[in-house]
């Protein structure tokens, strides 16, 4: 029998796209290949609000977080982590032998713009990394308060880690002054796993074009160049089949409205986090919670492992704490194809459960 999952990804995928994976294949330097790419651009344009650029990666998202750092650090990038996945970013510089310096947070408290403007008065860094929201904690930062900040500092490439939040809560990609903003198709988006994407800005470009190494495969201006020169294709074998299911996919997002989608999302959030309060609390401070998941601190001290077995018994999947948390909180994923009656039949079972 299969589980519903509620976990912030791999995340329930319809049937009916599923099934566009199995779309016979065409040559990936075919002129149906352009259109294809083309089309996937333009939709995610439309679900970004901007004019940027939109390149692909046959890569999970961490595949465009690595590129975006070593592509297009000049001098030294910020790293604004409050968990897991912003640690990730500064891992990703140090490996690449990429200037950067790490600015933490406690476990469940969120980047503030003053830290953001703290660090680049100090004039070292020309990149910085943000997580939009976070995925370990339940935090969904501040956004547009650090969009205020950022534009007194219009030299920096501003990177966001959009990949629990795409295709599920707001992100207006340009008017916030975003240069890379980053996603893959395994979360909000409501898609099997294999593909990433991102914006790039004419800043990020020209920000690239001084980078000598930057790598091969995860080349951010090798992926923006060749789409201009091969009219809109991608430089290896890209998964076609993934491409296929994405643009049949965002089809359904702006056919459901993104308003509407990021509604629903809302509804969602609002109705676990009464629930969290009512029976637990809230791990993050109510006005960072993300809209996409829940994390729920374990205030009662109950069994975390063991309900997440006995909820399998039942055909339900939610996902334990990360890391040091794996007892301390568990986690609710809300978002992609999820509706809220599904959300309020698992809450009911967890109730019964406990
Ligand atoms: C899942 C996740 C990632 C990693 O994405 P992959 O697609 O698994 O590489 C990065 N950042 C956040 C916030 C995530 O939730």
């Amino acid at each position: 029998m299969h589980k519903k999952i509620f976990i912030p990804g791999p995340v329930e995928v319809k049937e009916e796209v599923l099934a566009k994976m199995a779309t016979p294949m065409i040559g990936h330097r075919s002129k149906e290949a352009s259109e294809l790419q083309r089309s996937i651009t333009a939709k995610m344009q439309q679900l970004w609000y901007t004019k940027h650029q939109i390149l692909l990666s046959t890569t999970s998202g961490s595949g465009l977080m690595e590129g975006a750092v070593r592509s297009c650090t000049r001098k030294r990038a910020a790293v604004f982590s409050v968990g897991a996945f912003g640690e990730r970013w500064y891992k990703m510089a140090k490996a690449n032998n990429v200037p950067a310096d790490l600015y933490q947070v406690e476990p469940g408290q969120a980047t503030l713009p003053e830290m953001v403007d703290k660090a680049l008065a100090t004039g070292k860094y020309d990149l910085i990394t943000v997580t939009h929201n976070e995925t370990s904690t339940g935090v969904q930062n501040p956004v547009e308060e650090i969009a205020e900040v950022m534009a007194a500092y219009p030299e920096v490439v501003y990177c966001l880690d959009t990949v629990s939040s795409t295709g599920g809560t707001k992100i207006e990609v340009d008017r916030l002054g975003v240069d890379i903003c980053i996603t893959s198709t395994q979360k909000a988006l409501g898609l099997p796993p294999g593909l990433a994407l991102c914006t790039m800005s004419e800043k990020a470009v020209a920000a690239a074009r001084e980078v000598e190494h930057r790598g091969f495969y995860l080349d951010l201006l090798s992926l923006y160049d060749f789409i201009q020169k091969k009219d809109y294709q991608y430089p290896s074998t890209p998964n076609i089949s993934l491409m296929f299911a994405l643009d049949y996919q965002l089809d359904r997002i702006l056919a459901e409205g993104p308003e509407e989608r990021f509604a629903r999302h809302r509804a969602m959030a609002e109705y676990v986090r009464d629930w969290a309060k009512a029976h637990f609390a809230l791990f993050p401070e109510e006005k960072y919670c993300s809209n996409t998941l829940t994390v729920i601190a374990n205030t009662r001290g109950i069994n975390v492992a063991g309900l997440i077995n006995r909820l399998k018994e039942r055909g339900f999947v939610i996902s334990n704490g990360y890391g040091d948390l794996k007892e301390k909180t568990f986690r609710i994923a809300h978002m992609g194809d999820l509706t809220l009656a599904e959300v309020k039949e698992l809450l009911d079972n967890i109730e019964e459960l406990l």
